[in-house]
């Protein structure tokens, strides 16, 4: 099947069945029977094996339409991923299909309430017992826990070393009876993400991502395809397409607003272009490294420059339109999660463009003797 084809093909499929539920779960099953879930992904943990090209036709199709994929988007951009690039076969074997036909949520437990932006001066610890592990601790702003099965858990193994060089990675069993998790409600009234308590919670060894004490490897990965899937919109599910929606609600025949919106297009498809090169990149073998931070900080930017204009051009009619106040209070978040615009910011003066790096006094002392975040 040529492109085009494959393009029209979506495209009758999604008309068939994009608006039929909003049970998550079902529709990706659905999805995956079609095989348009995990496109790129490689059939022997299957997926389907084909380009970004096909994602992006299929990408391109799906824009118009809110699909229910919202608490599938960490496991499918940035935990699958990361069992991928760094998990064993036997890891691969038993969760990523799973996760693919929509039977299992996965959640990404990094921040804590003393480590967000260092997130490697976080406290959460494992220790071994016989054959695993047994953690306690706490992470906060984790998205989608309240529904998720699976986390992708960073945990500090190791106190005697510098920060960076005492952290593994698990994947842990949410259901587990020592998880406790307690969703917060933000400032769009619904609750995004949550606060996660661990209580002697045991984890087999054979879940362990990556060797013991190399955890921030793992993590930078993780975060990598975080930035990427953010920036590219990835299992975000359609239906934020700002520009059609604003041209429906204001008045085009207005020269001011028409600049406006221009400025909004040219933005959006520069930035859709930037993400084209780096997934191009990516698939080559090219590591894309900070790069992926500025795309990140230019979606940060264009969501929050897109926020202000439907507000200042909708007025206060963008209140009463749910769905619009909804993303427009979610706006800011965009600068926030997935490292902070400042972050973003630093990675790029110091890995693009070669600026001299803030001073780290703590880079080479144990961990157990820094005052950082929370630590007493
Ligand atoms: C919607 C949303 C979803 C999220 N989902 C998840 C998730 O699923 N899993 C997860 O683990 N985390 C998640 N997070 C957490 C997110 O990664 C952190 O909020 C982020 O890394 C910032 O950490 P912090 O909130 O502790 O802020 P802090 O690190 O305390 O930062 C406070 C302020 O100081 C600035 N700052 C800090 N250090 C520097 C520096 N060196 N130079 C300049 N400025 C600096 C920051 O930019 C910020 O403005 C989410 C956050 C949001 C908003």
């Amino acid at each position: 099947m040529n492109l085009d084809e494959y393009r029209s093909a979506a495209r009758v499929w999604l008309a068939a069945n994009a608006d039929r539920t909003d049970d998550a779960r079902e529709f990706m099953a659905r999805l995956y029977d079609a095989g348009y879930s995990g496109i790129t992904w490689p059939k022997r943990w299957g997926g389907q094996g084909l380009t970004q090209a096909e994602e992006r036709a299929f990408a391109a199709e799906a824009r118009d339409y809110a699909l229910p994929t919202y608490i599938f988007s960490i496991g499918l951009g940035m935990c699958g991923p990361t069992l991928l690039d760094r998990g064993t076969d036997a890891q691969r074997e038993r969760f990523l299909r799973p996760l693919l036909r929509g039977e299992e949520v996965w959640c990404q437990l990094f921040s804590e309430p003393g480590a967000g932006s260092d997130v490697a001066s976080l406290q959460t610890r494992a220790v071994r017992d016989g054959d695993g592990w047994v953690v306690n601790g706490q992470k906060v702003w984790t998205s989608v826990a309240q529904h998720a099965d699976w986390g992708l858990l960073l945990t500090r193994t190791d106190v005697d070393v510098p920060k960076h060089k005492g952290l593994t990675m698990f994947v842990v069993d949410m259901h587990h009876p020592g998880v406790t998790v307690r969703p917060l409600k933000d400032m769009t009234g619904r609750s995004h993400f949550n606060e996660i308590f661990f209580d002697d919670v045991t984890i087999p060894d054979k879940h362990r991502v990556g060797e013991v004490n190399d955890g921030w490897g793992v993590a930078v990965t993780t975060l990598l395809h975080e930035r990427l899937s953010i920036s590219a919109g990835v299992g975000m599910g359609g239906g934020a397409d700002w520009l059609a929606r604003l041209r429906e609600a204001v008045d085009t025949g207005d020269p001011l607003v028409r600049d406006q919106l221009v400025e909004l297009h040219i933005r959006s498809r520069a930035l859709s272009l930037f993400n084209q090169r780096l997934s191009q990149e990516t698939r080559a073998g090219l590591f894309p490294g900070a790069r992926g931070s500025a795309a990140k900080l230019l979606l940060a930017e264009l969501t929050l420059y897109t926020a202000d204009l439907a507000t200042s051009l909708v007025g206060p009619e963008s209140v009463v339109d749910e769905e619009l106040s909804h993303a427009i209070s979610l706006a800011p978040a965009m600068a926030l999660g997935g490292g902070t615009n400042e972050i973003m910011r630093n990675i790029i003066g110091e890995r693009v463009l070669n600026l001299p790096p803030e001073p780290r006094v703590d880079k080479t002392v144990p961990f157990k003797d820094l005052k950082v975040g929370t630590q007493q």
